[in-house]
């Protein structure tokens, strides 16, 4: 607890865009995110009193950060599970716990539970042992092209590859990374359901969105999905909600989805915390995912989840090519606040480089081709100083 305050100090590991936006969360709480950032230049190191630098990796780090931290959480899910365990065995409150953790730190772990819980994803196999032969096996049933994926550590499409050949896989088999193949899903569309649980064990689901990928990565997401019957869109936020109960999840959990071109509805990655899905929640939902996150760590009730708005479209900004320097985004701050009043504007305090996720913007209104124009063009213009309309 905070002594000046009499409130609790959140600590997060990690200090990237999503401590940040926990973090303004946070405030509006009467608290102040506690951070163990890697370096000072960090996003949210950027903003926040409380900084601690140290590395994630080591336990002795973990260890010194977590002293007068009510409770632990995380702004990414690289945190060593064995720390995890260790700083919990030591008596630190952290959530989520390494138990829940588990299932978004590892892909195979994941399948497995998923598979032991009957909630459909594509079909996949194991690549540990002798990868090509096994590869071989699983192509021979499922045929080609396949996925592989890196078992641990990926993210925004690092960590994944479509292959259509045993030559086109050998390089990644060589690489010596834990594998795991699955097949290639005739996607349709992205889904993703956020939803949060706090310890008590109450849940709270957001609106089931559409996450629209390029190479990868996210660059937009439609909340409420377009176009998803009443029915499905309440079956998948209660296979969310489900999923977090049953591997005890605390905080949010995002559950990332395939739509296929035959309908069904197939879990792809799990998330458990603040999700790129939900960043829309700030100014479309009752209570953001960030101040939801914060409620259910602390074991605080809930927040409402109800949109703000019948359509809500976030924009990523990514940042562009090479030539596009920092130089020149006050500017286009500028014209994009007088081009675009409507629109919110979150910047994350990072350099742009090519494909980094830099900011976003939020659009809401009742059209979605509008919003989501609106959106696109904004995002287009902040994040490569291009067309204004
Ligand atoms: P990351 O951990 O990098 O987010 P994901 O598992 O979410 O990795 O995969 C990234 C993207 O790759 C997905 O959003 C999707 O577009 C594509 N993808 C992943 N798995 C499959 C699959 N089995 N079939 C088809 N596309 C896939």
């Amino acid at each position: 607890m905070d002594a000046r305050t009499g409130l609790p100090v959140v600590g997060m590991v990690g200090a990237g865009q999503l401590a940040r936006m926990t973090h303004q969360a946070a405030i509006a709480l009467g608290q102040s995110v506690r951070m163990l950032a890697e370096t000072a230049d960090d996003g949210a190191a950027l903003v926040a009193a409380d900084v601690v630098i140290g590395d994630y990796r080591l336990l002795d780090d973990l260890r010194a950060f977590a002293v007068g931290c009510d409770v632990v959480t995380f702004d990414h899910e690289h945190v060593p599970n064995d720390h995890i365990r260790a700083l919990a065995a030591a008596g630190v409150v952290i959530h989520p716990g390494a138990e829940a953790l588990r299932f978004a730190q590892d892909k195979e772990a994941m399948r497995v539970r998923m598979g032991e819980l009957g909630i459909a994803g594509p079909a996949w196999a194991s690549l540990a042992g002798d990868a090509a032969q096994l590869l071989e096996g699983f192509t021979a049933e499922q045929g080609w092209p396949v996925v592989l994926k890196a078992v641990r550590g990926g993210y925004d499409g690092r960590g994944v590859w479509l292959v259509h050949s045993l030559e086109e896989a050998q390089p990644v088999l060589d690489s010596g990374t834990p594998l795991l193949v699955e097949q290639a899903v005739p996607i349709a569309r992205e889904l993703a359901a956020v939803v949060a649980r706090s310890p008590f064990g109450q849940g709270a689901a957001w609106p089931v969105v559409e996450t629209v990928q390029q190479d990868g990565i996210c660059v937009e997401v439609l909340a409420p999905a377009p176009d998803l019957d009443d029915e499905t869109a309440e079956t998948i936020e209660a296979l969310a909600l489900r999923i977090a109960a049953e591997l005890g999840v605390v905080g949010v959990l995002a559950v990332e989805l395939f739509e296929t071109v035959d309908g069904d509805i197939l879990v792809n990655e799990l998330a458990m915390r603040p999700h790129n899905s939900g960043h829309w929640s700030i100014e479309g939902a009752r209570t953001s995912q960030f101040e939801q996150h914060l409620r259910a760590v602390l074991d605080y009730p809930l927040g409402s989840t109800e949109p703000t708005a019948p359509v809500v479209v976030m924009a990523n900004l990514l940042g562009g090519a090479p030539d596009v320097t920092p130089a020149g985004i006050d500017e286009r701050v500028h014209h994009a606040m007088a081009r675009w009043p409507g629109v919110k504007i979150h910047l994350y305090g990072k350099a742009f480089r090519p494909g980094r996720k830099v900011g976003h913007v939020t659009a809401l209104g009742d059209d979605l081709v509008a919003v989501r124009a609106q959106a696109r063009a904004a995002a287009d213009y902040l994040a490569n100083g291009g067309p204004e309309s």
